[in-house]
């Protein structure tokens, strides 16, 4: 029986361990910093068609309908008049068993977390040494050790032993921007409305049937080191009402009030994509590649980059860093595109891109493309 270490107990790591939880030939055990895994977030998440088809294959089809939502569009707003640009029908590219879907992240994680036996999540460990070879012995944290055939590093995307094992410093860079996210309810509102600014845009969308949706904006902000490695800065009130003061500032749309649990964070995206010479080690999720997120597909390739390295495990075969580096890169083009299109502050540069994308999200050639190639898997 081989032995697999799966390191982070997030939506990569969960994914993979589900996909041998029916496997004879495999044992798992997953390796969580945390003490506990937090299952009560009320933030959104959106999956597009191509993860949804890999999440039915360990039942996905099964998760309650109500804590679930299927949008039919994405509608693009100008943020500043609230007047509407144009729509994506995003259900075009849906089938009978695959949706693009909405739901809380805490509902995803349930789902993922409710068919692994909890003795195989041992929390409050993290990794300390590995030594390479056929076999993989780990050293934990509470210097406890063990050998593994495979090791699956799914920490996320400040991910440590990744550090750990290009033996270097993190490959990531600070973004010149800032996430806020923050709870609505009650918004008469059944789609994915994108409200596009100066420098800034902001996402709404349900996140199941009981009137509860989630926001997120992206704000240029430009920081320091000081204030980039303070994590209670993120946290602090000033700042919080500085970043929502500028969202109704820039904005007319009646949201003063109406954001609950706001929170903040600075978005950091990988610097460039990393191919490992070790054939037992597999970096997935954001641990991989981390996206911009002005595209709503980091989760997706999460859970697709996992399916893909149980796949090369299962099959003995070694290309697994060659075919996700054209997909990352596939999908890193549209992130970029879309944080760049979406942040426009020049005037007559508006006037064009509205002009364009009303004209491209009526080019099925152009939605086959754009969006139909990173949907289909
Ligand atoms: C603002 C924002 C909005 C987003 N919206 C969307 C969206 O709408 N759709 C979408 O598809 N994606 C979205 N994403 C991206 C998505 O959330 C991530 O890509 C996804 O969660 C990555 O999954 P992961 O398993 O790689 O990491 P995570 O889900 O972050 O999990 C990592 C796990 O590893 C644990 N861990 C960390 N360090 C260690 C360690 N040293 N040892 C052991 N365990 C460790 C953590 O505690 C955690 O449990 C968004 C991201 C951001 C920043």
């Amino acid at each position: 029986m081989k032995k697999i270490a799966i390191i982070g107990c997030g939506i990569s790591g969960l994914y993979f361990a589900n996909l041998l939880k029916d496997e004879k030939l495999y044992d798992y055990t997953i390796f969580e910093k945390k003490s506990k895994i937090d299952l009560g977030d009320g933030y959104g998440i959106q999956l597009s068609v191509n993860s949804i088809k890999l999440l039915n294959k360990i039942g996905f089809r099964n998760i309650p309908i109500n804590e679930i939502f299927f949008p039919d569009k994405v509608n693009f707003f100008d943020a500043k008049t609230i007047k509407k640009i144009c729509e994506i029908d995003i259900s075009s590219f849906n089938s009978t068993d695959c949706k693009y879907t909405l739901l809380k992240r805490s509902s995803l994680i349930k789902f993922l977390i409710n068919n692994i036996p909890p003795h195989k999540i041992k929390n409050n460990l993290e990794v300390k040494q590995i030594k390479y070879g056929d076999k993989l012995r780990l050293t934990l944290s509470d210097d406890s050790s063990g050998e593994f055939d495979f090791l699956i590093v799914s920490d996320g995307v400040f991910s440590k032993t990744k550090t750990t094992i290009l033996n270097k410093d993190s490959n990531l860079k600070y973004f010149n921007s800032v996430a806020l996210r923050a709870n609505i309810k009650n918004l008469n509102n059944r789609n994915i409305s994108i409200y596009m600014g100066s420098n800034f845009h902001f996402v709404i969308y349900p996140i199941n049937h009981n009137n509860e949706f989630n926001f997120i904006s992206i704000l240029k902000r430009k920081l320091n080191k000081e204030e980039l490695s303070d994590k209670d800065f993120f946290k602090n009130n000033k700042f919080l009402k500085s970043l929502s003061d500028e969202i109704y500032e820039k904005s007319s749309l009646d949201l003063k009030g109406k954001l609950e649990n706001i929170k903040s964070f600075p978005v950091f995206v990988s610097k460039s994509f990393e191919i490992l010479k070790h054939k037992n080690i597999f970096f997935v999720g954001d641990a991989l590649f981390s996206f911009s997120p002005s595209f709503a597909q980091g989760a997706s390739q999460s859970i697709e980059s996992s399916k893909e390295a149980f796949d090369i495990i299962n099959s003995n075969s070694s290309s697994y860093y060659e075919k996700r580096k054209k997909r990352i890169k596939e999908v890193n083009f549209r992130s970029k595109l879309n944080f760049f299109a979406f942040h426009l502050s020049n005037p007559i540069a508006i006037f064009i891109r509205n002009i364009v994308l009303k004209l491209l999200v009526k080019n099925r050639k152009f939605l086959e493309n754009y969006l139909g190639r990173i949907y289909k898997n």
